[in-house]
C-alpha cells in the first residue's frame, strides 16, 4: 500500500506531540504529587500542633480558675458566680472532697439556672448527664486534669473538665458548653480536625452526631498512634471508609486527649487531578489544531508533488509538451523548474532521436532498393526491349491499322515499365507517419511484387497463401512493406547456397490478430545468432553487404504498430519470421487496397 508523505509526516508529528505531552504530564504530575504530599504532611502536623496548643491554653486557663475556686477556703455561691461571670461557657460547678473513708463526697454544687434557661436546658438535664457519665474522680486525682464528653442524645452537647488540687484531695468539676472547642475543630477546609479522649472516644468533632454519640474512634490507626505512641506528635496515611487519608496527631499536654487532623488524599490531589484533566483537554485541543494545521501544510507540500507525479506519468508516455506550474520559490519550486527543464531537454532529444531514426529507416530502405536494383532494372528492361522492338516494327509497317496495333503493344509495355517504376518510387519515398485501414493482402502483395524479380534472378520460388476472410489492420502500408521486403530479401540471401530455394509467404487471422509468416528453406540459424538477431548492427554478412539494422528496424516498426515480430528457426531447417498485428475493429468504411 502506498503511504503518502503527508500521512507519514502527520503520524510522526502526532506521535511526537502525544509522546511529549504524555511524558511532560507524567513528570509534572509526579513532581506536583510529591510536593503536594510533603506539604500536606507538614500542614497536617502543624495544624494538629496548633489546635493542641490552643486547647491546652484554654484548659490551662480554666484549670487555674477551678483550682483557685477549690483551694480558697470554703466555697460559696458568690465566688462561684464570679467564676461563672469570668467564663460564659460554664453551666455548673461541683466540688468533691476526699472523705476519711477514702472515697470522694460532694461538698458544693452550683448551677447557673438563668444561663441554663437561656439555652433551653433544665437542671435535670445536667443531673441526667452526670448520672450517665459520672466523673472518674480517682482518675482526675491521679492525672490532675480530665476532659470528658458528657453529651447526651439527642441534642445536649456537654463538655466536662475536672481538675484536682495539688494534694489531690479536692476535685473541682465544671460542665461547659463545648462551643469554643467545637469552633476550633470546625471550618478547617479540606482538613478534618477532631479531638479524642484517653479511650479514643470523640470529645470534639465537626460532625455533631459523633460528639453526641460518643463515637469510638480508637480503631483508626492515627488514633491508635495518638493513644499508644511514645512520641506526642506524628503522622501517617491509611485507608479510611471514605478513601485514603493522610493524618497527623498531637497529644494535649493535659487532659489525656489528642487532636487528630485527617486530610482525604482525593482532596489533596484534586488540584493535580484537575491539572491532569485540563492538560488532557488542552492536549486534545492542541492536537486538533496541529492536525488541521498539519493537514493544511502537508497538503500544500504534497499537492505540487502529486501534480509532478501526474505530469511525469504523461512524460513517460511520450508527451513532452507538458510542464508543471512553478508556484513557489522553495525546494519544491526548484524541483518543478528542474523537471520542466528536463522535460524540455527530453523532448528535444526525443525529436532528434526520431529524426535520426527516420533517417536510419530511410537509409536502410534505400539500401534495400540498392539490393533490388538489379532485379528491377531487369524487370524494366523487358518492357523497354518490347517498346523499342514494337516501335521499330511500327515504323516499318505499311498501313495505319498495323501501326496502331504496334502502338497498342508499345502502350502496354510502357504501362508495365511505368508501374514498376511507380512501385519503386512509392517504396523509396520517406514514409509519412499516417496510419490507415489496410487490407493485409494488398500490403503483402505489394512487397512480393517489389522483390519478386530479384528473387527470381536468385532462383527463388515464391509461394503466397492467404486465408479467407482476413480482417483488416490499421497501419502504415509503406512501413509494413519495408518490413516484408527486408524479411524476403534476407531469406533470399540466406538461400543463396541452398539447393531448394523456396519462399512461403502466408497470411492468416485468429482471435483479433493477423499473422503474416515468411518462411524459407535456407540454412536456418544457430541459437546464439537467433538470440542476437534483433540487436542493431548485428550481422553475419561480410562487410559492405549487411548493416545489421534490417531486423531491428523491422521489429521497431512492428512494435509501433502494437504488434510482434518473432523468429522460429533451427540449424538446417530454414527460418520462419512471424509478424503478429492486431486486427482493426469491424469496418464502417471500405479499406484501402494498399498501393503497390
Ligand atoms: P543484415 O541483413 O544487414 O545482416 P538484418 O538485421 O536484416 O541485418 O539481419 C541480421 C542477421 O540475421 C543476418 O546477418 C543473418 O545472419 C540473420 N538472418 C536474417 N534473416 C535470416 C534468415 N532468413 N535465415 C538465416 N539467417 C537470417
Amino acid at each position: 500500500m502506498r503511504r503518502s508523505i503527508r500521512y507519514q509526516l502527520l503520524a510522526l508529528f502526532g506521535a511526537m506531540l502525544v509522546g511529549t505531552m504524555v511524558t511532560y504530564l507524567a513528570l509534572a504530575s509526579r513532581i506536583v504529587t510529591a510536593d503536594k504530599l510533603a506539604t500536606v504532611y507538614d500542614v497536617n502536623a502543624l495544624l494538629a500542633a496548633t489546635v493542641a496548643d490552643q486547647i491546652d491554653s484554654t484548659l490551662d486557663a480554666l484549670s487555674d480558675k477551678l483550682k483557685y475556686f477549690a483551694a480558697e477556703g470554703s466555697p460559696n455561691e458568690a465566688r462561684a458566680k464570679a467564676l461563672f461571670d469570668a467564663d460564659d461557657e460554664v453551666l455548673s460547678l461541683e466540688l468533691w472532697k476526699r472523705a476519711s473513708s477514702g472515697g470522694f463526697e460532694k461538698t458544693f454544687s452550683f448551677i447557673d439556672l438563668p444561663r441554663l434557661q437561656s439555652l433551653n436546658l433544665a437542671a435535670g438535664d445536667l443531673e441526667h448527664a452526670r448520672k450517665e457519665y459520672p466523673v472518674p474522680l480517682e482518675s482526675v486525682a491521679a492525672a490532675g486534669l480530665v476532659v470528658q464528653n458528657a453529651s447526651l442524645q439527642p441534642d445536649l452537647a456537654l463538655l466536662r473538665v475536672a481538675v484536682a488540687t495539688s494534694n489531690a484531695n479536692i476535685v473541682a468539676v465544671a460542665d461547659l458548653r463545648p462551643e469554643r472547642l467545637l469552633k476550633v475543630v470546625q471550618g478547617a477546609g479540606v482538613y478534618r480536625v477532631f479531638v479524642v479522649d484517653a479511650r479514643g472516644a470523640v470529645l470534639a468533632h465537626p460532625d455533631p452526631q459523633k460528639v453526641l454519640g460518643h463515637m469510638d474512634l480508637s480503631a483508626l490507626p492515627v488514633v491508635k498512634d495518638a493513644l499508644d505512641a511514645k512520641v506526642a506528635r506524628g503522622s501517617r496515611d491509611y485507608g479510611a471508609d471514605d478513601g485514603d487519608v493522610v493524618a497527623s496527631y498531637a497529644r494535649l499536654e493535659r487532659g489525656s486527649a489528642a487532636v487528630v487532623v485527617e486530610t482525604p488524599r482525593a482532596e489533596v490531589f484534586r488540584a493535580t487531578r484537575e491539572l491532569q484533566e485540563r492538560s488532557i483537554l488542552f492536549a486534545i485541543a492542541l492536537m486538533s489544531v496541529t492536525l488541521i494545521a498539519a493537514v493544511y501544510f502537508s497538503r500544500r507540500v504534497t499537492a505540487p508533488l502529486r501534480t509532478l507525479e501526474l505530469t511525469m506519468a504523461r512524460v513517460s508516455k511520450g508527451d513532452f509538451t507538458v510542464a508543471v506550474e512553478v508556484t513557489s520559490q522553495n525546494e519544491i519550486g526548484a524541483v518543478a523548474t528542474a523537471f520542466n527543464e528536463m522535460t524540455k531537454e527530453l523532448g528535444k532529444r526525443n525529436d532528434e532521436l526520431e529524426r535520426k531514426n527516420a533517417l536510419l529507416v530511410q537509409s536502410e530502405k534505400l539500401s534495400a532498393i540498392g539490393e533490388l536494383s538489379a532485379g528491377l532494372a531487369h524487370e524494366v528492361k523487358n518492357p523497354m526491349v518490347g517498346i523499342v522492338g514494337f516501335a521499330q516494327l511500327g515504323k516499318e509497317s505499311a498501313d495505319l491499322d498495323e501501326a496502331k496495333e504496334y502502338f497498342g503493344l508499345i502502350d502496354n509495355d510502357a504501362q508495365r515499365a511505368n508501374s514498376i517504376l511507380q512501385r519503386l518510387l512509392e517504396f523509396a519515398r520517406p514514409p509519412d507517419v499516417e496510419r490507415e485501414r489496410l487490407e493485409i493482402r494488398g500490403v503483402v502483395d505489394g512487397a512480393v511484387k517489389l522483390v519478386a524479380h530479384q528473387l527470381q534472378l536468385q532462383g527463388v520460388r515464391i509461394e503466397t497463401r492467404y486465408a479467407e476472410g482476413l480482417p483488416d489492420i490499421i497501419g502504415n502500408g509503406n512501413q509494413l512493406r519495408q518490413v516484408l521486403v527486408n524479411l524476403m530479401m534476407n531469406a533470399g540471401q540466406a538461400m543463396e547456397q541452398s539447393k531448394e530455394k523456396k519462399l512461403y509467404v502466408e497470411a492468416s487471422g485468429a482471435d483479433w490478430t493477423v499473422l503474416v509468416s515468411v518462411k524459407d528453406t535456407g540454412p536456418g540459424m544457430a541459437p546464439d545468432v537467433r538470440k542476437r538477431l534483433f540487436e542493431p548492427f548485428f550481422t553475419t554478412k561480410p562487410r559492405g553487404k549487411g548493416t545489421g539494422l534490417g531486423l531491428s528496424i523491422s521489429r521497431s516498426i512492428i512494435e509501433e504498430h502494437k504488434g510482434e515480430l518473432r523468429v522460429e528457426s533451427e540449424i538446417g531447417a530454414g527460418a520462419t519470421f512471424v509478424i503478429r498485428l492486431p486486427a482493426a475493429p469491424p469496418a464502417t468504411v471500405q479499406p484501402k487496397a494498399a498501393a503497390s
